[in-house]
Parts: structure tokens; sequence; C-alpha cells
């Protein structure tokens, strides 16, 4: 079953107002590369929670809490009860972190109050568990995982609020990340200490030292949904992270047609092509740039400062944009609906020795 990708931000105990608003404000303008594809949860400091609601409105991203109490309203002094947070609106919290469990001495039976407080406020969580360096040297990694979750299996009640981040505690802040393989046999056996009716739907997602380098051969593995990213999530290009986990159609190689058979104008097209020679000015907003493979070429008609990001000899990935006949040429026309993509990656068999400019093709398949 897909499970939407998910992506956290846990900005732990760093910025200033002025500092928080303007990596807010990037990465709002950003959440145009992936909208509505990837759940995004941003945890700021709790004094920043109530600006980055009023920043991220009519956004695609949502802000969470790094902590709040195991106890009810009352006499505790500095605390914040998960009511409180949903009284603001805030829908999401972390639990567990390691950082917490090490540095303020919380244990399996606290982050089990948490999560029963959570679901009696309806505040959806982002569950954290993971083994130290010494329990994976001791090949104790799951029977850790299993303990702590163990711990907290028996209060939730609503699963469709739970998010379980794993977090080998050796790879957070470390820079030392664990490989995919050991993240994915990790994340595998997680999913099965879940309850069965759970299991397929619950996103996992990793955590430890992940970067835009590491990022895109991580979320390839099956049981990994997404990241939750802390040192990462404070630089504009945690954007990179996110768009990272789009979800992408397994590619087939493109094909083309003949172009006397073209229909006029076609919607919705969604292609991969490497380009073939850089954007050029077509007068108003608008640029051309041109990419294909071995059987064509096609004439991309890009807006704006998109057009930039086009360099030659990357691979684009184009959404929903549209196809028209122009003169006898294929053009595909990417407005502001559609969306566009750079990869590095090289998908389907792309050729660029080959110059087949001019040559007059359709775009058939996806
Ligand atoms: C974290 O704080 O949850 C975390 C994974 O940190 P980092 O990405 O910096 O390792």
């Amino acid at each position: 079953m897909p499970r939407k990708p998910f992506v956290g931000g846990n900005w732990k105990c760093n910025g200033t107002i002025a500092s928080g608003t303007e990596l807010a404000e990037t990465l709002k303008n950003g959440s145009v590369m992936y909208k509505n594809a990837v759940e995004v949860v941003i945890c700021p400091v709790a004094p920043q929670i109530n600006m980055l609601s009023k920043i991220f409105k009519r956004s695609p991203l949502n802000v969470g809490a790094q902590n709040f109490s195991k106890d009810a309203e009352g006499a505790f002094t500095g605390e914040i009860t998960a009511s409180m947070l949903k009284d603001v609106g805030v829908n999401w919290s972390l639990i567990g972190h390691s950082e917490r469990r090490t540095k303020y001495g919380e244990t399996d039976e606290i982050c089990a109050a948490k999560v029963e407080k959570a679901q009696e406020a309806k505040l959806s969580i982002i569950f954290c568990i993971g083994e130290l360096l010494e329990e994976r040297e001791k090949e104790e990694t799951d029977a850790v995982n299993k303990r702590m979750l163990d711990a907290v299996i028996p209060k939730i009640t609503d699963w469709s609020k739970v998010v379980i981040a794993y977090e080998p505690v050796w790879a957070i802040g470390t820079g030392k990340v664990a490989t995919p393989d050991q993240a994915q046999d990790a994340h595998a056996a997680i999913r099965k200490m879940l309850p069965e009716a759970a299991a397929e739907k619950v996103r996992i997602l990793y955590g430890g030292s992940v970067t835009t380098d590491n990022c895109k051969e991580l979320i390839g593995k099956e049981d990994i949904d997404g990241f939750l990213v802390g040192g990462a999530s404070l630089k504009p290009t945690f954007t990179d992270i996110i768009t990272a986990c789009v979800p992408v159609k397994p590619l087939t190689k493109p094909e083309f047609r003949k172009v006397s058979s073209i229909e006029p104008e076609q919607r919705g097209v969604s292609f991969y092509g490497k380009v073939l020679k850089a954007a050029e000015s077509a007068g108003e907003d608008a640029s051309t740039v041109v990419v294909g493979d071995e059987t064509a070429t096609v004439t991309l008609r890009v807006r704006g400062d998109r057009a930039s990001t086009c360099e030659v000899g990357k691979v684009m990935r184009v959404q929903n944009a549209k196809v028209i006949m122009v003169k006898g040429f294929i053009q595909v026309q990417i407005d502001k609906w559609a969306a566009l993509a750079l990869s590095d990656v090289e998908i389907g068999e792309v050729n660029t020795k080959k110059d087949i400019s001019g040559v007059e093709y359709e775009l058939t398949s996806t």
C-alpha cells in the first residue's frame, strides 16, 4: 500500500525570530517543488511556533512541537500540555527523541504517558526510537526498538496519528549515517513489531545525519517512508531533501511518435528527458529549452526563472505539462500548474551523442 511520504524538520534548540523567519519563508517558497506530495512538519523552538504557524498559513508546511508534558493541566510549572498545543493549532509533536531520553531522563514510561496524553488530545506524534552505538555493536538494535515500541503500543488507539522515526543514536548529529541497507533492515523489523492492522499504513522515518547527498539512496528503500532531519533542516537546502521524497512513477523510456498523427493539443503530459540545449529567451517571461533522447527532441516552453535550472546534461522531470503543435514541431508548455524538477539521476536511456534536433516527433507516453 502506498504511504504518503513524510519529512520532519527538528530545529532543536536553535535560532532567533529573525533567523527562523528567514528560513521559514525560504522553505515556504521552496514548497512549490513538492506541494502536497509530501507531508512536512517543522518543529521549531516553542517561542517560534506561533510565528511559523502564521508564515506557513496557506502552504503545505505544518508546525510541530519538540516536546510536551506527560501530565495534565495543573500545578506543573514550566510544562505545556498536549491539549494546549492543540489549542494554539499545533497538530504534531515529537516524543522520545534520543536527546530527551539521554539528556533529560525521558524513560519508556514517560514516553508512554506522553503518547497517552497525545492520543487523548488528538495530537499527532512523531515517536522516536533507536539504539545506542554499544547496543548496535552487541546486535541489540531490534531488541531496543521493540522495547521502546512495546512501552507505548498499548496506549495507541488511533494509529493514523502516529509516525515512527527510527533514529540510531550513533547517527544523530554525528555525520555518520546508517547505510541504506542498515536502515531498511531496521525499518522492516520495526514494521513487523507493529499491530497487524496498522503495520502497512504507519509511516516509518529514518533520522540520523540525513543530508542532500544521502537522502535519495535512503528514500529508495521499501520501508523508508521519509525522514526526521535535524542539522540539515536548518538550511535552505532542506527543500531538496523533502523534494527527493516525492514519489516518482517507475519510468519507462519516453516514447515518441511521428508528428503526422499528433493531436493538436494534449494536456497533463509527464515525461523525463535530458536537456540538450540550454534555455533561450522566447519573449515575455518564457524561454525555450530543448530536451530529448535517442529518438526525438522536444522543445519546452518554460516560464520565468524555472528556465535557469535547466542545465545542459541534466535530466528533467516534467509533470502535467501541455503539449501543442507549433509549425510542425512539438512544444511542451510548462505553465504555472506544471511541475518541473531536475535530477542528477539518469532515468531512461538518454543519448546525448546523437544530434537529432529538429526531427518532427510527438511525445506519446510518459
Ligand atoms: C534529529 O535531531 O532528529 C536528527 C536526526 O538530527 P541530525 O539530522 O542532525 O542527525
